[in-house]
């Protein structure tokens, strides 16, 4: 077919300067990617590879891992070579960790200011080692362990507070010609966290990873990180996304790709275009877009299908879709590209539209 234009964003994105974690880029000429981090104790390798594996399927581009122990440190070589995914190790507290982690492959190793007390006086060798093994770093800045000289000053963790110890500790590894950093100042209130973001970006040219910390279980954690990165995102400010919730991390990775995806800032797969419901409705929208949804789940082609309760707005959602469905009378009319190709009953709705989506999927994959 005859080649599309891109689909509308909403901002051109933030030049940045562009760093590599492992073979993914990060920067304004690379696509956002979306990262989780893992749960299992990373001394487990097994489990660990497994719930990578289970990522990288659900469309993570980067992985993180904590790193609190020396057993850990010792897992990494495994992990970070079998993993299909880069691998960032996640360290607080200690020097040592990061060395280990760069010596073992990692893609990147994420440094947090706040709770590496002794670090100032170890950038110099950190950056030296990052060099040697093409090891990028990530200067994870957290309202939570904000340096106490900080957390004085500014009474608590300000926006102001939080841009002042990324763009210190920026500063240190700069100074020793070190430059492959991208910077987080994450915080659990999404107005502060949007607030130090925007201040950071005016302030250099480094790629930043966005984060609300600690936002909660899935559905406010969901809400706060949509929000906050949305209002970044609208200004073409991130440039790596993880969304954090008390859920496994398979959910945070699909809603990091919803986000994007809603902002056209990653291809669009499978939407599912379903009215809410109302006093017309002929059919229980809520269980026939629950089932379409779950029966057509993992699609890897870009398909809108709509399900729609009666035919006041049926014939026309369906007709912008790829296909939809419009029911009335205990029957619902099936569309494909705005035609009407048949009618079936209610009970066979279901099996109908996911029966004309693979066939239409096929059909797409062999042009
Ligand atoms: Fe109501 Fe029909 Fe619109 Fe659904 S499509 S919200 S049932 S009017």
């Amino acid at each position: 077919g005859m080649p599309s234009a891109p689909p509308p964003v909403l901002a051109p994105r933030r030049k940045t300067r562009q760093i590599k974690v492992g073979p993914v880029g990060v920067g304004s000429d690379s696509p956002i990617s979306v990262q989780s981090m893992t749960t299992t104790p990373t001394t487990d390798i097994n489990a660990t590879l497994q719930q990578i594996a289970e990522l990288t399927a659900s469309g993570c581009d980067i992985v993180r891992v904590a790193c609190p122990s020396a057993d850990d440190a010792a897992a990494l070589p495994i992990i970070a070579k079998k993993s299909q995914i880069p691998v960032i190790a996640d360290i607080h507290f200690q020097p040592k960790y990061v060395f280990a982690a760069i010596e073992a492959g990692c893609a990147a190793v994420r440094v947090n200011p706040g709770n590496i007390r002794k670090f100032d006086d170890q950038v110099k060798e950190i950056a030296q080692a990052a060099k040697d093994h093409g090891t990028s770093i990530r200067i994870g800045v957290n309202a939570g362990s904000l340096e106490p000289g900080l957390l004085k000053k500014y009474g608590k963790a300000t926006p102001e507070a939080l841009v002042e110890s990324a763009v210190w500790e920026a500063s240190l590894f700069e100074e020793h010609g070190f430059h492959d950093f991208k910077i987080s100042v994450k915080h659990n209130d999404p107005v502060v966290m949007v607030a130090a973001y925007e201040m950071l970006a005016e302030k250099g040219d480094w790629p930043l990873h966005l984060g609300v910390t600690e936002a909660g279980p899935a559905f406010q954690g969901t809400i706060k990180s949509a929000t906050a990165f949305g209002a970044l995102l609208s200004k073409g400010i991130g440039d790596t996304i993880r969304v954090s919730l008390s859920a496994p991390p398979v959910e945070e990775v699909k809603v990091g790709n919803q986000i994007l995806q809603s902002l056209n800032l990653r291809p669009r797969k499978l939407e599912i275009v379903s009215c809410p419901s109302c006093g017309r409705a002929q059919v229980d929208v809520y269980t026939l877009a629950e089932q379409v949804t779950s029966g057509l789940e993992g699609m890897e082609v870009p398909l809108r299908v709509a399900v729609m309760g009666c035919v006041v707005n049926g014939p026309g959602e369906a007709r912008e879709a790829d296909l939809g469905v419009a029911s009335g009378n205990g029957k619902g009319q099936i569309f494909v590209k705005g035609q009407v190709i048949k009618t079936v009953p209610e009970h066979e709705i279901v099996e109908t539209l996911i029966e004309e989506a693979m066939r239409i999927a096929e059909e797409m994959e062999s042009d």
